[in-house]
């Protein structure tokens, strides 16, 4: 957590921070670094109140630096910080690399050796654990081998825990970890870790080549969160660790499948409160992890799902996602079918409507995969339901910006034989006519009344026309029981975005309806 903090673009709010520490607890991660009291009086606040809540398996810890040169560690701010946490364990971080040592401490290689012993030691006399995170080791070993294995040596003869390796500038080739982790074992006795950022990519390949060559103890965030390109991602990590290196026992000595399958939540999550928005290509817990387009993958994975799946998803906690897509045939268009509850006939002329059309949609530039309440509108449609119980006779919006701005909406709606007139004032055009529409749907269909949208996106389809460019617009909707999204597009941008609004309170008020209808049918 304290890694992932650093990351550019992400701050953390103290209930953030509880709410992640709690999560980490529920993963079964060993020990959370909190923050870093000497240098962010924030993270204090931190540590007071996570005591206040009871962890099962986790153990916070705080993490700090070696002590300033040529002062005592008594007199050090940042040690006693540390002390003031009130921690069972802390990291604390020290120079291995002779570069930094002199030209940026501005110190001596002996002293730097000093600052090691006795900033541990006067850890240790206060009877805390220490982790030692060798900083720029593999960097240090690369420029001087023996002065960066004096320093770990030291760290271990002052009674460090655990001695862990980092490739703090992440450039390190998984060739030179496994050399390095591997003479560096057998210089030392204390159990060592392994710290990677991912500067190279290699962050995860580099963690996984430590715990090959002995590492035990694994550092990393969720979905890589950290300083620049980030840290090894727990989520690809643990799984490797997990599944497919046998490391059966990683949590306190407890089997981790149960753990493991919340982890495309937690990562989901995490996002969430980062303001990130979500990976859909991570790995493991990416929503095209286990997402299958083309056709002859998915006629593959319908019979067998390992042909083109490294793993179960289901392990992960993430799910197998047949796209309909330009490429897909009547097989995935009848499994689509099924996820709306609708069995489809083989030789049901529905399929051939339903991907006529879908082949229609994306050669105009439509992109389907998210919006799942266009693609049940398309299925329906090909089955003969009349999916409308209103209709917009017509829609107007203006904007106008003289010493103020002013935009309104004005709709005109037909439910049955009534047509209703409505307009509203909004912050821009597309929310003006979504509140002029709304009043007038309400005064019919007051079911509507909870529906929230939580989700709006405009994206430019083809930039060759400049401004008069084709735009999809992409609209999330919630309600009490239900989210659903609609997608549309036009070269019109409150076009595309009315056509959305308009499928989404459409798609709302006949679905209870017609999900009951459709369950009790088959062979359509
Ligand atoms: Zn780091």
């Amino acid at each position: 957590m304290r890694d992932g903090a650093q990351t550019h673009g992400v701050s953390f709010s103290l209930q953030d921070k509880l709410s992640i520490a709690q999560r980490l607890d529920d993963l079964g991660v060993r020990y959370i670094e909190g923050g870093w009291p000497g240098s962010n009086p924030k993270d204090m606040e931190f540590f007071k109140a996570i005591k206040k809540i009871s962890l099962e398996d986790s153990e916070i810890v705080a993490f700090g630096s070696t002590r300033k040169k040529d002062i005592t560690p008594k007199k050090d701010s940042i040690l006693n910080a540390l002390l003031e946490t009130e921690v069972k364990t802390v990291v604390i971080f020290g120079k291995s690399w002779d570069l930094h040592v002199t030209e940026v401490l501005h110190t001596t290689l002996d002293e730097n050796l000093r600052m090691v012993e006795d900033s541990i030691e006067y850890l240790k006399g206060h009877n805390l654990n220490v982790i030692f995170d060798a900083e720029h080791f593999f960097d240090g070993f690369k420029g001087d081998y023996e002065y960066a294995l004096e320093v770990v040596k030291k760290a271990d003869e002052a009674g460090a825990q655990v001695i862990v390796l980092c490739d703090t500038n992440g450039g390190t080739l998984t060739s030179d970890v496994q050399s390095i982790v591997k003479r560096t074992k057998a210089e030392l006795k204390v159990p060592i870790g392994i710290h990677c950022h991912n500067d190279s990519g290699l962050a995860t390949a580099n963690t996984l080549m430590a715990v090959l060559e002995g590492a035990s103890h694994v550092q990393g965030t969720i979905n890589g969160l950290g300083e620049r390109c980030g840290n090894a991602d727990l989520c690809q990590v643990l799984p490797a660790l997990h599944f497919k290196m046998g490391l059966r026992n990683l949590i306190n000595n407890k089997p981790v499948s149960e753990q493991l399958k919340d982890l495309s939540s937690i990562s989901k999550y995490v996002y969430e409160l980062t303001n990130l928005p979500p990976n859909p290509y991570q790995p493991y817990v990416g929503k095209n992890a286990f997402a299958h387009k083309g056709g002859v993958h998915i006629d593959a994975i319908l019979k067998q799902p390992r042909a083109y799946e490294h793993m179960d998803p289901f392990l992960v906690g993430n799910r197998r996602e047949l796209s309909i897509s330009e490429l897909s045939g009547r097989a995935s268009v009848m499994n689509m079918a099924l996820r709306f509850g609708i069995k489809l006939d083989k030789q049901s002329q529905v399929v051939d409507k339903v991907l006529d059309e879908i082949k229609r949609m994306e050669a105009q530039g439509y992109h389907i995969e998210d919006a799942d309440a266009t693609v049940h509108l398309i299925f329906l449609k090909a089955m003969g339901y009349n999916l409308y119980p209103f209709k917009v006779q017509l829609w107007r919006v203006s904007t106008m910006k003289n010493d103020f701005k002013f935009t309104s909406g004005e709709v005109m709606v037909k439910v049955g034989d009534e047509v209703l007139y409505e307009a509203s004032t909004g912050v821009g055009p597309v929310h003006a006519l979504d509140q002029a529409l709304r009043k007038a749907l309400l005064k019919c269909f007051p079911q509507l009344k909870n529906v929230n949208l939580i989700n709006y996106k405009v994206t430019v389809v083809d930039s060759a026309s400049g401004t008069a460019s084709t735009v999809r617009a992409f609209i999330e909707f919630k309600d009490d029981s239900l989210q659903w999204a609609t997608t549309a597009i036009s070269d019109n941008i409150i076009e595309a975005s009315a056509m959305a609004l308009i499928d989404g309170y459409a798609y709302r008020l006949i679905i209870d309806e017609i999900k009951k209808y459709t369950k009790n049918q088959e062979n359509f």
